[in-house]
């Protein structure tokens, strides 16, 4: 294994990349090959190193010195400083008082309290994914060591079970039931699947996870496989994340090289091989029968269920699916146990969740932080507030087919008992911010337009309902509502749930029926007075009081 005396990574986020990030790191590359240190200094793209505020990011090890926003002209001189000369560039520096978030928690030896609580971005941002040895040195790999060491299969689930993970692909599924299923299902062969189809709009977490900690999904599948019985598995990635496809293939051959992938694991006589399979770009894609159908070559429609996946999945063998976020808990509950992770989260909750912040707040980024913060924390703390001093109005949790949450929800904790109980749903951690000029007739439409391309046609309620949904409120944007509107909305928004075939269709009517719920009032505004209480929808302006 190689060593360097230096190590340097440059955040590959999407706001970095747009600012610049590979021409910064392009750039120390050649400084750094200027200056004869390519033996000494390694320089790695790092997926979210933290705050977006000051992206690209630079981040020197072993001093976790934080340079930010870095430009590509001031790479000679932080190269020429730090690490020809060895005295930190401190006019690069970032801010001090953009310290206090994630990137504190990467360099709490400057003494810092970390903001947020990291399990499963752990490592994301402090170590080089294309690096399995550094993986290995910060604790990769000893989960699986002990699991297949010390620990039968049926003891694996009992700790699952035991820690109380919940599926963090939306619907909150508890985890080592889940495992227990497809282990407790008889077959000559079953498979272990990652659902990373991640194609929520404004979801971009699986994308930084698979990124930036590749080894981890990795490891979790083979602890998975090992659990259930399964000795194939597939990770599912949605089309367009190439880095995160090319980073898991690289990963996989490092593993099978480490003997940890493939024919008699660590001599345990558990096998297990594994494969990356690109999706083409359907969001059905994402949901797990479609996804299984893809794999096997076919068109991505949902299977009408049952059966489940449990029994009759991928080649219609027992399959464990799993999302990203869920996976990448694994081998932290392992290491640590299940106490330990109960003791982050709520009783019913426990864990982390990651979240994207979107919309209207002044900063937005990824955060991942205990279950039950609320939305109010959220965007107080790590959205710094709503922009330019608006109101918060709603927000919208885990993409297009998220619930609406209006403002009296607010201080409601983030978990999955507390939400249903309010009616709505955690979803898969999208969260848009929207302030007071945010129409919901309008955001309405957006959504409905979404799941019109969307749709995959296989059933009436969600082909058909999606597009009468979308012209009744193409209509009442215009002026021409009438009163019977709304009842043929909630009946759509109804339809949609209970007769649609997947959760495609089941979720589609989530956010209309939210809206009708909550903002009633501001609907019938458009219908009854011709108004748009935002001011964003045509007849803004032109009350048209008895048309
Ligand atoms: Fe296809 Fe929609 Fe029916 Fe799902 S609900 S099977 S996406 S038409």
């Amino acid at each position: 294994m190689k060593t360097y005396r230096s190590m340097v990574l440059v955040s590959n986020d999407p706001q970095s990349m747009v600012q610049g990030a590979k021409e910064v790191f392009e750039t120390l590359q050649a400084e750094v090959k200027k200056y004869n240190l390519e033996d000494e200094v390694s320089i790695t793209m790092a997926s979210d190193i933290g705050r977006m505020d000051i992206s690209p990011v630079v981040v020197v090890y072993p001093e976790a010195v934080v340079y930010g926003p870095i430009k590509k002209e001031d790479v000679p001189y932080l190269v020429e400083e730090h690490l020809y000369k060895g005295r930190i560039a401190a006019d690069l520096q970032a801010p001090k008082k953009a310290l206090s978030g994630p990137i504190a928690w990467l360099t709490a030896r400057e003494g810092s309290l970390p903001a947020e609580q990291r399990i499963v971005l752990e490592r994301a941002g402090l170590i080089d994914p294309e690096s399995i040895d550094d993986y290995i040195i910060h604790d990769g790999y000893q989960a699986l060591g002990k699991v297949l060491s010390e620990l039968k299969p049926e003891e694996v689930i009992a700790v699952i079970k035991e820690s109380g993970l919940r599926g963090r692909g939306g619907a909150g599924f508890p985890t080592g039931m889940k495992w227990s299923f497809v282990a407790g299902t008889k077959g000559d062969k079953k498979y272990v699947v990652c659902n990373a189809d991640e194609s929520e709009p404004g979801t971009f977490k699986d994308r930084l996870i698979l990124e930036g900690d590749p080894h981890s999904i990795i490891e979790a599948m083979i602890i998975a496989s090992y659990a259930v019985g399964a000795d194939e598995g597939y990770i599912y990635v949605r089309g367009e994340y190439e880095l995160a496809q090319s980073r898991l293939k690289t990963a996989i051959q490092q593993a099978k090289e480490y003997g940890m992938l493939g024919e008699n694991i660590f001599g345990s006589g558990h096998s297990f091989e594994l494969h990356v399979h690109a999706g083409a770009g359907a969001y059905i894609c994402g949901e797990e029968t479609a996804l299984l159908e893809s794999i096997e070559g076919k068109r991505g429609e949902p299977r009408p269920r049952p059966p489940y996946p449990t029994t009759n999945g991928l080649w219609d063998k027992p399959t464990l699916i799993n999302n990203v976020e869920t996976l990448a808990n694994i081998p932290a509950i392992i290491r640590h146990g299940a106490s330990w992770f109960k003791s982050f989260g709520t009783p019913s909750s426990p864990g982390t969740k990651v979240y994207t912040i979107l919309g209207n707040v002044n900063q937005t980024g990824l955060i991942e932080v205990a279950m039950g913060i609320t939305l109010r924390e959220v965007v107080s703390i790590y959205g710094k507030g709503m922009q330019d001093g608006a109101t918060f109005k709603l927000a919208q949790t885990g993409g297009s087919s998220g619930s609406i949450i209006p403002a009296s929800l607010q201080d409601t904790p983030m978990d999955y008992d507390s939400y249903a109980k309010a009616g709505v749903s955690l979803g898969s951690g999208a969260l848009l911010i929207c302030n007071e000029q945010t129409c919901v007739v309008d955001l309405a439409k957006v959504l409905l337009q979404f799941f019109r391309f969307e749709s995959c046609g296989k059933c009436n309620p969600c082909r058909i309902g999606n597009i009468r949904a979308l012209q009744t409120l193409e209509r009442i944007s215009q002026g021409l509502g009438t009163e019977q509107d709304v009842d043929t909305l909630q009946s759509i928004s109804k339809n949609l749930y209970e007769m649609s075939n997947c959760g495609l269709g089941q979720t589609a009517g989530a956010p209309l029926r939210d809206i009708l719920t909550h903002f009633r009032a501001e609907v019938d505004a458009h219908i009854k007075l011709k108004v748009c209480p935002a001011g964003v929808c045509e007849m803004s302006g032109q009350p048209i009081l008895y048309q």
